[in-house]
């Protein structure tokens, strides 16, 4: 199917971007990478009267450090990330969640805000910023708000942004010295994930975070097994406490998926090294 017709207009800046969208009065919708809206469009799920083309902008593609963040622009592709070309992520664990985004041709268009606003449960963005504690910087006419991406997803495709709303960046911690663990069960390298999970810890007695991904809607936090683990170690982080926290999280969910998720947990607290690499039962039959 090819998509209905829409009027095209590539945004001369980021302040003509925000402009444009609100004299759509909701039926102008942006496009960054297009590799999420490109299909929406042409299944006709997207039926906008004008896009807005905002991937060349520059005021989107930049990286910079404030303080102890990383802010980074939304027009950032996934590619930029993995390849270390902006240097405050070089040595930053979001270049592996990078390289593991579908395939390099969708990686070297599609963008972190992209990603973000599409909100589909099971990118890898989502679940991971989340665990980072990331926070959004929105613009529309109104002005820009800063918003905590945990309370950004309110259920698949569905977010808080406002239909003339712009995600200008994403700040994130530095992480040096964090703790840090992703792991995504996907039958092939680079598809979306069946189950996921993203743990984080800032520093020695920072709270830690688990957060489950893949879910029906916004990811889920762990709290409790994640306050247990960073109080008693390893001796919290055992292969039954991780199923039993994931099936209280997940009561609707079928024993073989709540698996996938105290798996993806399981591998990802030995990469961030909270327990030896472990294996859990049912994971190696699954991959
Ligand atoms: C075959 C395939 C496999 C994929 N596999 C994965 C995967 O394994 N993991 C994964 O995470 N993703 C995967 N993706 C999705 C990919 O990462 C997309 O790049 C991403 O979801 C959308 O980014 P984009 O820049 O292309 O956004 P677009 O497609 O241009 O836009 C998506 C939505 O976001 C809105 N939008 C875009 N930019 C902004 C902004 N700055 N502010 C507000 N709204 C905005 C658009 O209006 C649209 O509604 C896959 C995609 C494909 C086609």
């Amino acid at each position: 199917m090819k998509a209905a017709v829409f009027d095209y207009r590539s945004a001369a800046d980021l302040a003509d971007a925000v402009q444009r969208l609100a004299e759509g009065d909701g039926r102008a919708k942006l496009m960054s990478g297009s590799q999420s809206f490109g299909p929406m469009l042409n299944l006709r799920l997207a039926r906008p009267q004008t896009v807005i083309d905002i991937s060349r902008l520059p005021a989107l593609a930049g990286v910079r450090e404030a303080g102890g963040s990383i802010v980074i622009g939304a027009g950032v592709t996934h590619a930029a990330i993995e390849d270390g070309v902006h240097a405050p992520l070089r040595e930053h664990p979001l270049r592996a969640v990078a390289a593991g985004i579908a395939y390099r041709a969708i990686r070297n268009r599609g963008t972190v805000g992209g990603s973000l606003a599409h909100a589909d449960p099971a990118a890898d963005w989502m679940v991971t910023l989340t665990a980072l504690g990331a926070a959004l910087q929105l613009r529309s006419p109104r002005g820009e708000r800063e918003l905590a991406l945990a309370a950004f997803m309110h259920a698949a495709y569905t977010t808080d942004l406002a239909d003339d709303e712009v995600i200008v960046s994403v700040r994130v911690p530095a992480a040096r010295g964090g703790r840090w663990g992703y792991y995504k069960f996907c039958r092939k390298p680079g598809e979306f994930a069946e189950a996921s999970a993203a743990v984080w810890q800032a520093a020695p007695g920072a709270p830690l975070t688990i957060v489950l991904g893949a879910l029906d809607g916004a990811p889920q936090a762990l709290p409790a097994l994640a306050e247990a683990i960073a109080r008693d170690g390893a001796a919290a982080a055992t292969r039954e406490r991780i199923a039993a926290a994931v099936a209280a999280a997940l009561p609707e969910r079928q024993p073989l998926d709540c698996q996938l998720h105290a798996a993806c947990v399981a591998r990802a607290l030995a990469q961030a090294g909270w327990t030896a690499p472990v294996a859990v039962a049912g994971a190696e039959a699954a991959e």
